[in-house]
């Protein structure tokens, strides 16, 4: 005689004597695949859980000989329920079309979301009162299933369902406690997958109100260091109109002031240049890239710099310094600038001793540092604390941009940059960058 369901939670049916065996059979195997399953998810990174879990829903649904899965998640209770990850054997029938278990399956959704797990080994023992399941299995056709909450600390986050679509099938409880189990574990691996995005969004968050603030920061300079030099053009441009009006009896006076007019004009656009160029977009190009290449072709291009300026340049590259992902002209423009400063300090210096060294090697684990080293006059007390500021320079012809635009190309690619002065003489300048994805590296490696 069959047992007729009278409440959400429905209990498998006793089974006959044959079937034990083979169940119990079923329940080891599976209690050995749920034992890799806590492995699997332990070691699992978070950018990686979806398709892990994916390919589990899979192996479980094999196990079981069932025919499909999904799981359901949902970000707060009162936000609504996503299907996040689906398995389907072959041939058998998909999810319906725009699937939100919400809107097809109202009242069930909402039972099992309370924490209430739902099966049935055959469609009549759904229960009466979930008419919407009763509805959807008639028009979706399951002949057996189980629906799990998925709980993680200590709330329902989603639940997952596992069907049978070619036969009815039984649902032991010690098999039901290991599916729970199961689904726990995906539970936590979302929970620590969404932990790590929601904290990667309040980085970007951070990132993003740290630029703001950089950025209103440079606003209030700019505008003192434009107005400036429209101020010396203004002034110029008046004492010419004045000379026009006169007759122009001194030409060579008129000609400073146009002269003069033009050299501002140009400062101005420089400034207005590098403004734009620090704010472009700084993510487009990135790839893997060898910073030890990279400072070998800036070198490369300065080399005739250094050469009027008689200024040795070494360079040293550890083999163990790995790639990193970035947009190499950028990383380039910071290289160029570090090593032009440099060069400005030992002309500065008037010293014999005109060396530069850029070391290339590996910084903690998972960085690469690249420090420009110099022999020249040392960092100015009065700059020292206020370096990568906005228009701060020690230079007669200076913009005091360069570190500024430096520093944030290296923030943008998740580095740092720091000055310190040498034991001897002059400065050194590092910057470390992260350590580019393994996965992209060996690909670059194996494609060079
Ligand atoms: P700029 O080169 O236009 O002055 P930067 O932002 O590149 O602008 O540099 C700001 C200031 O930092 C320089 O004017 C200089 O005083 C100091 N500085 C930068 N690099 C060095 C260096 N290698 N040694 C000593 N001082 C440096």
């Amino acid at each position: 005689m069959q047992r007729r369901a009278t409440s959400a939670t429905i209990e498998p049916k006793r089974d006959r004597a044959p079937r034990v065996g083979r169940d119990r059979r079923e329940v080891k195997r599976f209690e050995s695949l749920v034992g890799e399953l806590s492995a699997a998810m332990a070691r699992v990174p978070a950018d990686a859980v979806d398709t892990e879990i994916e390919s589990w829903l899979g192996k479980i649904c094999q196990a079981l000989d069932l025919d499909r899965s999904a799981i359901y998640e949902r970000d707060a209770p009162d936000k609504p329920v996503r299907t996040t990850h689906t398995w389907r054997r072959p041939n058998m029938p998909p999810f319906p079309r725009n699937y939100v278990p919400e809107k097809l399956l109202r009242a069930t959704t909402k039972l099992v979301m309370a924490g209430k797990q739902i099966t049935f080994s055959h469609p009549g023992e759904i229960p009466v009162e979930l008419a919407d399941a009763r509805r959807f299995v008639e028009r979706w056709g399951p002949k057996a299933s189980a629906v799990i909450p998925m709980w993680a600390g200590g709330r329902v986050i989603g639940a997952a369902s596992f069907g049978k679509f070619r036969a009815a099938r039984q649902w032991p409880p010690e098999l039901l406690d290991h599916l729970g189990l199961a689904v726990r574990l995906f539970g936590s691996a979302i929970e620590r997958k969404q932990s790590v995005t929601a904290m990667r969004a309040v980085r970007a968050e951070l990132r993003l109100a740290s630029r703001r603030n950089m950025m209103s920061e440079l606003v209030a300079s700019l505008s003192h260091e434009i107005n400036q030099p429209l101020g010396a053009i203004l002034s110029n441009l008046g004492g010419l109109a004045r000379l026009l009006t006169q007759g122009n009896p001194q030409p060579a006076m008129a000609l400073e002031a146009v002269n003069s007019a033009i050299e501002d004009t140009k400062r101005t656009a420089e400034i207005v240049r590098r403004i734009r160029f620090m704010f472009k977009r700084h993510d487009e190009h990135k790839t893997a890239v060898g910073l030890g290449a990279l400072v070998a072709e800036v070198v490369k291009l300065i080399a005739g710099e250094a050469a009027v300026r008689r200024i040795a340049v070494q360079i040293e590259v550890s083999r163990s310094a790995q790639r990193v992902n970035g947009d190499p002209v950028q990383l380039q423009q910071c290289v160029l600038n570090l090593m032009m400063n440099a060069f400005d300090a030992i002309t500065e210096a008037t010293s014999d001793r005109r060396e530069v060294t850029i070391k290339v090697a590996p910084e903690k684990t998972g960085w690469v540092g690249v420090s420009v080293c110099d022999s020249g006059a040392g960092i100015a007390p009065a700059v020292a604390n206020r370096l990568f500021e906005p228009f701060v320079t020690t230079k007669n012809d200076g913009m005091g941009l360069g570190l500024l635009v430096t520093r944030s190309i290296v923030e943008s690619h998740g580095g740092r940059i720091w000055a310190t002065p040498n034991p001897d003489r002059g400065a050194t300048f590092t910057f470390t960058l992260p350590v580019g994805e393994r996965k992209r590296q060996s690909k670059s490696r194996r494609n060079e």
